[in-house]
């Protein structure tokens, strides 16, 4: 008798039928499989800067102390995190990465059968800790690539539980405005719980109201809605994705219910001490930004030169149409050395998400897609 497969019979049917998150490719893996030296990741929105100095620095100073325990309440960087936002250091809840209450939303709120509402185009982890957790995930059309609010409130029924929301959005770069996001908020039912998840929050700070309508800090508006919850990381714009560090904002009462399904300790005492640090450190972040514009400029320049269309937007990556299936175009790139996101899983089979990093690195990009594409 194979007991290995009895066990595996009681799996949870929720978890059985899960389909893994698909990460990036890592750069080593690359080099196990080519041979190559000299890979560039442009594929998990990345900083190509990395972290602040200061970040490192502190890395190294608590390094002293990783014999320890963290601060298992994460309280000097709650304290920081509280006056950048302007809440209450009980209204935090810190994360191994934004993942974490992410789930800690689905996993307090969503029963068995009961709706998570996000778009078509929309962050691959949603439906599985929607899964996961046995409720059933519901993508709503998107409207040119992006969120469609008239048709997300629309999906809402009495027993839908959670809307996510990624603003801007991932894998798409798209935006929703501070009007018409307000006026959602304002019209769906108050025991809907919308998460506002805006890891790309930094990048879109150059849209000023001269623009359109400007993102906005959702974190402003914890006051008016006390349905809202707003998730922030530090693996994009602040370079820590490796120490998986991340938090939600919510009322005082949701983070107490976080608070109890968290695990103990989900948060390092370097990645505490590094967020802290990368907090401090506004130069390093307003070097990040501009090297961000200036490589959309480039890579939009870029593609359209090998009259290419991507999708306009305000984060830190790029998803191009190749007008052709992008499996293999991926794969060229790959002996190229260049690791980009090909992004079929997410119903986009001719697109390839491009994180946009470094002068060289985008033009080694460019050069090998022309390569690929003209050769
Ligand atoms: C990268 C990303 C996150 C952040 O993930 P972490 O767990 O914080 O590393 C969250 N939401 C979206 C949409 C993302 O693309």
């Amino acid at each position: 008798m194979n007991q290995t497969l009895q066990v595996i019979d009681h799996v949870v049917p929720a978890i059985a039928s899960l389909k893994p998150y698909i990460p990036g490719k890592p750069i080593d893996e690359l080099e196990r499989e080519l041979g190559i030296r000299n890979i560039i990741k442009l594929a998990s929105n990345e900083n190509p800067l990395g972290p602040s100095p200061m970040a490192l620095e502190a890395v190294q100073q608590a390094s002293r102390d990783i014999g320890l325990y963290p601060d298992g309440s994460g309280f000097a960087l709650k304290n920081r995190i509280a006056a950048l936002h302007q809440v209450a250091s009980s209204q935090i809840t810190l994360g191994s990465g934004s993942s974490d209450p992410l789930e800690f939303v689905v996993r307090s709120f969503v029963r068995p059968g009961e709706r998570v509402l996000f778009s078509q185009y929309a962050f691959a982890i949603y439906p599985i800790i929607t899964h996961a957790a046995g409720g059933v995930a519901v993508a709503v059309p998107s409207r040119n690539w992006g969120y469609d609010l008239h048709a997300l409130a629309a999906a809402i029924t009495s027993d839908t539980r959670v809307v996510f929301i990624a603003n801007p959005n991932n894998p798409t770069g798209t935006w929703l405005g501070e009007h018409e996001l307000r006026q959602f908020l304002d019209r769906i039912p108050h025991d809907v719980l919308v998460v506002v998840d805006e890891a790309y929050y930094e990048y879109a700070s150059f849209l000023t109201a001269e623009d359109r309508d400007p993102v906005p800090d959702c974190s402003r508006w914890l006051n008016d809605y006390p349905n809202l919850v707003v998730t922030r990381t530090f693996s994009k714009a602040y370079g820590l994705a490796g120490l998986r560090i991340g938090y939600s904002l919510s009322s005082v009462a949701i983070a107490d219910m976080f608070n109890r399904i968290r695990p103990p300790f989900n948060v390092n005492s370097l990645a505490l001490r590094a967020a802290a640090a990368a907090l401090d450190d506004a130069d390093h972040l307003a070097k990040t930004l501009q090297v961000n514009r200036d490589g959309r400029a480039q890579l939009m320049q870029g593609f359209s030169a090998l009259g290419l269309k991507y999708i306009p937007t305000v984060g830190n990556f790029i998803s191009v149409d190749l007008q052709q299936p992008a499996i293999p175009v991926y794969n060229a790139l790959l002996h190229h050395g260049v690791i980009v996101r090909p992004i079929a899983n997410y119903g986009m089979p001719n697109y390839l998400r491009i994180t946009i990093g470094l002068a060289d690195q985008n033009q080694r990009l460019l050069e090998g897609l022309k390569q690929i594409l003209q050769g």
